[in-house]
């Protein structure tokens, strides 16, 4: 009997390989009383550094914090690892439980006026402490966080800091799992096999498993997390299409225990008091002042420039699919007639090199990415080829979830991580993409990352294979860039680890990743028929190349629209907070020149996660601003042979080891020679 000495077990020291956790050996009952004990000892151990009689140093300060709140960051590891992945109705009332802890947490340190006086006096020497770049870097950023926290001001100042931290902890955390019931809820039944004409076999078997899963007869179409539907573009039935498509654009604005449209006003109140209390005009000069980019009029002129090119593209697009259709289109349809245009097209383009013969569908490549071929033939070989990785998938190592496969990473012959694949689509998981870690780089600290991705593709029947779209061939690929930017990090600082890098930078590796996933050097090696074994014949290569190549003007359209309303939202003064959302949204994609009937926002105010439930607000624009680099990027590596180890070298020593230890827009100029043009991105987008 080991009584109060036992070790809870999310925190015991991991006996697995790289610090695995234990997965089977932890209890959800186990975390709260875990988080007792590690925040307790994380504050034990700041209020050691914030009373040292000692006079500040680097290291008995900012060294110091970075090494500590051990136990605290393997709680979240873990936890946070769960429930965005695996949620159950105790792990959302845990995390509810815990944003309004960690926010307390988080505001008793960044409050403590001892270790404020502490940051501030090494601030204020911080070019005579003889320095290394990246501790600069690292005593700058905690300074700003810290004075950003509220650490300046006065006692009622912190005081509504520390209210309004906590009521907007709660109620971001509170969106996320509304919108998970609500898209959850919102699945579209079908009673008729028939409806549903259009979609694959493996889809229909899993909208059957779907509905009898919930108990009901007949088919369940679940929804995707963005508007657009990837089952919309396939259903033949123009009823059907309309159907999902509704319940997409509803979601969370039915008037039900769901909408979440009060919560976005007090979320959007809250933030401008916030930005005000603080010194800055509004939520969105208050985030974009920690960005790469200068200022939210500087993004905004940006989308503004893009959005006048590509609302152009856009009319001409639909014009082609409406005379494609034969008819008007309705909303429901665009992107039916979409794929359907882009697959002739492909069709076309094919016959007129005089290739005549047998017509190629690219629709049909889908018989040609299997997941495990993907994997192992193209992400992890192009990795392999660039940057010296190799993977051994470890049977012997368990996830959190029996979906979860784990591989160990090594750099020539040498162990360097963990990475965790969490692939299949389940109701506990939250809709999207994404990567994670369980465990951050540090040299500091001694520890190797261990990263996981999740996606949302369908399960499969056992037996049958995992066969990946287009869209999901390329996310998987873009999964994956994160995943390198975590495990290839090499930097001393915990806090500078991988991807903790500006927002509007984190998804510039990622999209860089997404040139492999059609690069002739990758595509040849993984693209073979799951049933004859056959490789994919070069005219659907061309094809698919030639359709993967350029994003539709729908697809600029409806993210620029996304993130044009993130902004809107965010640039209001808490007296300008309007008490009618739809109204507001309607009214800001007009004022951007973003208002399309045809073509709504990638995410409608009411399920915009990223920016009311995530860590993107006044930061959706991020992927558009992170393009301008990827697209530079690609086109460096194209001129130096594509899939070359040197480039791959150069670009892991540049950008991918160096987290956030390293002025990372300035460290990316110096790689390819100069500061990025926008130029390519506008050809790649077909707005040149
Ligand atoms: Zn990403």
């Amino acid at each position: 009997m080991t009584g109060d000495l036992r070790v809870n077990p999310v925190l015991a020291e991991s006996e697995l390989p790289y610090g695995l956790p234990d997965f089977a050996s932890i209890s959800d009952d186990d975390f709260l009383q875990a988080y007792d004990q590690a925040l307790a000892a994380h504050l034990a151990e700041v209020d050691v550094i914030a009373s040292s009689p000692a006079a500040p140093t680097f290291d008995n300060t900012i060294g110091a914090l970075e090494a500590s709140g051990r136990a605290l960051a393997r709680a979240n590891g873990i936890f946070f690892n769960l429930e965005g992945p695996d949620t159950n109705p105790q792990r959302a009332e845990i995390a509810q439980v815990l944003a309004v802890r960690l926010t307390e947490h988080g505001n008793a340190i960044t409050m403590n006026p001892q270790l404020f006086a502490r940051i501030s006096a090494l601030y204020d020497r911080r070019d005579d402490l003889g320095l290394d770049a990246a501790q600069l870097r690292l005593l700058t950023q905690r300074y700003r966080d810290t004075v950003r926290a509220g650490a300046a001001l006065d006692a009622d100042g912190q005081a509504q800091m520390r209210e309004i931290s906590g009521r907007l902890a709660t109620l971001t955390t509170d969106f996320g799992q509304r919108l998970l019931d609500d898209t959850n809820a919102s699945a579209v039944h079908f009673v008729d096999a028939a409806e549903l004409d259009g979609l694959s076999v493996a889809e229909i078997a899993a909208a059957s498993r779907a509905a009898a899963d919930a108990g009901r007869d007949g088919y369940l179409v679940s929804l995707e997390l963005p508007t657009s539907q990837s089952a919309v573009a396939k259903l033949t039935d123009p009823l059907s299409r309309q159907r999902v498509f509704d319940a997409s654009m509803t979601r969370c604005a039915r008037g039900n225990e769901y909408d979440t449209r009060a919560m976005i006003i007090e979320i959007v109140t809250l933030r401008a008091r916030r930005a005000a209390l603080l010194g800055y005009a509004s939520h969105a000069e208050y985030v974009i002042a920690e960005e790469t980019a200068p200022s939210p009029t500087a993004v905004a002129d940006l989308l503004t420039e893009l959005g006048t090119a590509a609302m152009a593209a856009g009319d001409a697009e639909l014009a082609r699919l409406t005379e494609r259709g034969g008819h008007p289109l309705a909303p429901a349809d665009v992107t039916y007639y979409l794929a359907a245009d882009q697959r002739a097209r492909a069709a076309n383009s094919d016959s007129a090199d005089g290739d005549s013969g047998a017509s190629v569908d690219i629709g049909d490549f889908e018989d040609y990415c299997e997941l495990d071929a993907v994997l192992n033939d193209g992400v992890f070989v192009a990795a392999g080829k660039l940057y010296g990785l190799s993977f051994a998938e470890r049977d012997d190592l368990a996830g959190y979830h029996p979906d979860v496969r784990v591989w160990e990473v090594s750099r020539d012959g040498e162990g360097i991580g963990l990475f965790l694949g969490d692939f299949y689509a389940r109701p506990s998981k939250r809709g999207g993409a994404w990567m994670n870690n369980i465990v951050d780089q540090s040299h500091q600290l001694g520890t190797a990352p261990i990263i996981v991705n999740v996606l949302n593709l369908t399960k499969p029947e056992p037996g049958q294979p995992c066969l990946l779209s287009l869209d999901q061939l390329v996310t998987l690929f873009h999964e994956f860039g994160h995943a390198i930017h975590g495990l290839l990090s090499s930097v001393e600082y915990v806090s500078q680890s991988g991807t903790s890098v500006p927002r509007d930078f984190v998804e510039f590796p990622s999209q860089v990743n997404e040139m492999w996933a059609l690069h002739p050097d990758v595509v040849g090696r993984y693209a073979r028929h799951h049933v004859t074994g056959e490789s994919a014949p070069q005219v659907l290569l061309d094809a698919v190349r030639g359709a993967g190549g350029t994003e539709s003007a729908h697809s600029t359209v409806e993210y620029l629209a996304a993130a044009a309303l993130d902004l809107a939202w965010h640039r209001l003064a808490e007296a300008d907070v309007p008490d009618d959302v739809l109204a507001f949204e309607a009214r800001a994609l007009a004022d951007a020149g973003l208002a399309s009937e045809l073509i709504p926002p990638r995410y409608r105010s009411t399920y915009f996660n990223h920016v009311f439930g995530g860590g993107y607000s006044s930061a959706y624009y991020s992927y558009i601003w992170s393009e301008i680099l990827d697209a530079e990027t690609e086109q460096w590596f194209l001129a130096g042979g594509g899939l070359q180890p040197d480039l791959g070298a150069a670009f892991a020593d540049a950008v991918l080891s160096r987290g956030d230890s390293v002025d990372p827009v300035a460290a990316h100029a110096a790689m390819i020679g100069h500061p990025a043009r926008i130029e390519p991105l506008l050809t790649r987008r077909g707005l040149a």
